[in-house]
């Protein structure tokens, strides 16, 4: 049985999909420039859900959405439209920005080897049933129309605030509004008129406006995965605002609760800290790449915390981490050609605790130390094949940079034969000959590992 922490019952609860499919949605990114390593710390939160799902047996029916609209850049539907300021930064239209770092995403995402959802959704391919979505909150009375847009009256959806806590340190803050003819002060906006200038925008019953950042989630959760979604995945930053706003939108007009789980992701901060642009030390896969490091080693220092807990980033850890993985995939080949057979029961075991461990809401350090405890047996191939199988969940490359040749594993198996029967002349000479050929035999009391010379 897999358990997960819902945050919104915030507890570990047995998680059971309502249908033979698991529905999950995740909260993709905002185009308008790289990822950073932080962003690419909730994507691996996304992949590893998806790879224990999987290794359990689930089929998985998944969506992220693609925030190709210029919103406003604090939540509160306040500031600079971001994609706005990357298209006056780069000299290109809001279009262009949005499709060239979707594209960076998506290679940024297969750099990390990350199990892309089924489903990829931008936010500008579903503006139709965008609006029809906010027609239906105001038929039902959950949204009205100001000069500004059409926005939420959260004073009609009483569960707000379940998730995040966020209505009583919102109401209780004493920020003033700037829009008067907002019902509540925390309503927020799922429609917005555009001013003449506005570069993105389409025709609506509401005149000519662009889409409320919230909205676009709540509508491909919806049109992709339907009333009942057994996952929703997104960093902690989106649990207050975010998430509060789908769970009104969405269960508003469906009139149930949409969302099952609820999981987030910590945050990574950087030398203790967080990260900033004005820190400079918002860094992405390829400042990682300058200084020597591969998108694996990341991955493999993602593992070393668990999700619930924020990570902190240094180019130290990174490198503990780059070792760690160096010698971990070392060890997995020293398996490949070991010639002693631990038991079926030990096997076993090992199976069972690292099936444990991963589906103990995700205890991915717990896992990687039963693997380490594995891997300290006598080489097995045994060892070796459990390991490929663990790594369905892992998503490491252990290819080997380069195979034993099948006529060294001969020679190899020969002169493992000529040892037992203990004919060591014969056995010596085979030793030679392959070394001759540039590999070497490493006894130990059960077998032998074969190594480059
Ligand atoms: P954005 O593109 O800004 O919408 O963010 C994409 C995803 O990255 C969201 O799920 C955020 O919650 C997540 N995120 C942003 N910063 C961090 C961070 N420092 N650590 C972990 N996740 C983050
Ligand atoms: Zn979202």
């Amino acid at each position: 049985m897999i358990k997960f922490f819902n945050s919104l019952t915030k507890r570990k609860e047995d998680f059971s999909p309502s249908s033979d499919v698991v529905k999950m949605y995740s909260c993709g990114p905002t185009v308008y420039s790289y990822p950073h390593i932080g962003n690419m710390r909730a994507y691996l939160f996304m992949d590893n859900i998806r790879r224990v799902l999987k290794y359990n047996g689930y089929k998985i029916d998944g969506v992220i959405n693609i925030t190709d609209v210029g919103h406003l850049t604090s939540d509160a539907d306040e500031g600079e439209d971001k994609m706005l300021v990357a298209s006056q930064r780069e000299h290109k239209s809001p279009w262009e920005i949005a499709k060239f770092y979707t594209e960076i995403f998506f290679q940024e995402a297969k750099k990390l080897n990350i199990d892309m959802p089924e489903h990829v959704a931008p936010a500008t391919s579903v503006i139709n049933e965008i609006i029809k979505f906010v027609q239906g909150l105001i038929d039902k009375g959950l949204a009205y129309i100001t000069s500004k847009g059409v926005y939420y009256d959260i004073s009609k959806f009483p569960g707000y605030g379940k998730l995040g806590g966020a209505v009583d340190s919102k109401m209780a803050g004493a920020r003033i509004d700037v829009d008067e003819e907002k019902h509540n002060p925390y309503d927020f906006v799922l429609w917005v008129k555009a001013p003449k200038e506005h570069i993105m925008k389409w025709d609506s019953p509401w005149g000519i406006g662009y889409p409320g950042w919230h909205i676009e989630c709540s509508v491909i959760g919806n049109k992709y995965l339907g009333e009942y979604i057994d996952i929703h995945t997104g960093g902690v930053d989106h649990k207050t605002i975010h998430h509060e706003n789908e769970i009104a939108q969405s269960d508003g007009l469906c009139g149930h609760q949409v969302v099952k789980f609820w999981m987030h992701v910590e945050f990574l901060q950087v030398d203790g800290g967080k990260m900033g642009k004005s820190l400079n030390n918002m860094y992405t896969l390829d400042d990682l790449k300058a200084k020597g490091f591969e998108p694996e080693d990341f991955r493999y220092f993602y593992f070393n915390a668990h999700y619930s807990k924020q990570q902190n980033f240094t180019f130290e850890a990174l490198k503990g981490a780059q070792n760690g993985l160096k010698s971990f995939k070392n060890l997995v080949l020293s398996h490949k050609n070991g010639a002693n057979d631990v038991s079926n029961e030990k096997i076993e075991e090992y199976k069972n605790e690292f099936l444990q461990a991963i589906n103990d809401d995700l205890n991915m350090p717990k896992a990687l130390a039963v693997c380490q405890k594995m891997l300290k047996e006598n080489k097995s191939v045994k060892i070796y094949q459990t390991m490929i199988e663990f790594n369905r969940v892992l998503g490491f490359d252990f290819v080997e940079k380069e195979e034993i040749p099948e006529e060294i594993k001969i020679l190899a198996q020969n002169r493992w034969q000529a040892k037992q029967n203990r004919d060591f002349a014969l056995a010596d000479k085979l030793r030679k000959d392959i070394l001759d050929k540039g590999y070497l035999i490493k006894d130990s009391k059960e077998g032998f590992v074969i190594e480059k010379a």
